[in-house]
């Protein structure tokens, strides 16, 4: 699949639920939390039947979201349909890290990260905006810093890589400016990838202010004035819209995630996203999608199904709408990050 601009689509993000054990003040919107109902988000089955259709269209790397994906119940067996498509060669799961150690019922008491690393999920990305528990508190609306903490050591302890394993801290001004330092020394103790990402108009809520954002760049600088200066790393691109730049005097390098004001930041979009309830969107930050569900419900043949994907991918717009008073119809939890 190519789009007007010449990208060719591989890229699958697929979010299995709007629901999630923690309430990130910048994802959650503010007003009164209504989940979908249950036969509106689609089945394993629904979901991996549309997955089969991209993935004969090209699609290659997928990424399981949410919401908070692990909290999706019998999770693994939507993890076991993935594993009978041959041509996904990329599994990623990106998780707030909480459920990553807990052991999992009926698995001889192997963790949720163990059992992941068994279905050939290559990659785990974990949020992590603070070390701090009590604003890891504030922030989530969760005291659940320890076992986040902890869920990044079962994903060390099941075998992910150091560039398997990426830590992803949403920038916020006044919240964990002051959190970059010990991010980054934690990421090199702990030999994982560090990604700071600049906040997003993606969800109805007071702290997505002018006020609160932290550009990409400042970060950047408070970084060098305690390190020194950064050196790009612009062949360093292990999957993703990151750039990274390498600390002086180590091998540890920190990617940045400049949506917003990066202005090449599309460039090299290849990406679809698949919401919980079968909407396809051909980009975060735009107001277009398509409906799947109703024609895969409706006894859709793949050709049809595929045909839908070729629709959304001619209508991939050059770059996200963040930029030009992009407001919010739909919560971050649902569409998937
Ligand atoms: N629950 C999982 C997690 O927290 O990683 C997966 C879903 S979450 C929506 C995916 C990513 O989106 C997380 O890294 C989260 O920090 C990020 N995110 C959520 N709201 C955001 C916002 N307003 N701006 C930037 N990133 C955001
Ligand atoms: Fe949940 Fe992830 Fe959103 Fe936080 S960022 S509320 S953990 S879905």
């Amino acid at each position: 699949m190519q789009d007007p601009f010449g990208h060719l689509i591989s890229y699958l993000r697929v979010s299995i639920t709007d629901r999630c054990n923690e309430r990130c003040l910048y994802c959650m919107p503010q007003e009164l939390q209504e989940w979908l109902p249950h036969n509106e988000i689609l089945s394993y089955e629904e979901l991996a039947r549309i997955v089969r259709v991209a993935a004969t269209l090209g699609v290659s790397k997928l990424r399981v979201t949410g919401g908070e994906p692990l909290t999706r119940r019998d999770v693994l067996r939507f993890f076991d349909l993935l594993s009978e498509i041959p041509t996904l060669r990329d599994l990623g799961v990106s998780t707030n890290g909480s459920l990553l150690a807990r052991p999992v019922p009926g698995q001889d008491g192997r963790s949720m990260a163990e059992c992941l690393r068994a279905r050939n999920v290559r990659t785990i990305n974990i949020s992590l905006d603070t070390l701090d528990r009590a604003d890891y508190a504030r922030t989530t609306g969760r005291d659940f810093l320890p076992q986040t903490l902890a869920g990044i050591d079962a994903a060390r302890a099941a075998g992910f890589g150091p560039d398997q394993i990426k830590l992803n801290c949403v920038l916020m001004r006044g919240r964990n400016e002051d959190q970059l330092i010990p991010l980054i020394e934690f990421a090199a103790r702990k030999n994982v990838l560090l990604r700071f990402i600049e906040l997003m108009p993606v969800s109805t809520t007071d702290v997505l202010s002018d006020a609160n954002f932290l550009p990409i760049a400042e970060a950047r600088r408070s970084i060098e004035k305690h390190y020194g200066a950064l050196a790009p790393a612009p062949n360093f691109r292990p999957n993703g819209p990151a750039s990274y730049y390498q600390l002086p005097d180590s091998a540890q390098r920190i990617g940045f995630i400049g949506a917003m004001t990066n202005l090449h930041f599309c460039e090299n979009c290849n990406k679809l996203r698949l919401t919980c309830e079968g909407k396809l969107r051909p980009c975060l930050g735009s107001f277009l999608e398509f409906d799947i569900r109703e024609p895969l419900r409706a006894g859709a043949s793949d050709e049809e199904l595929s045909q839908v994907f070729l629709d959304v991918v001619a209508r991939k717009p050059k770059q996200h709408d963040f930029r030009e008073n992009y407001q919010p119809n739909r919560k971050m939890v649902a569409i998937g990050g």
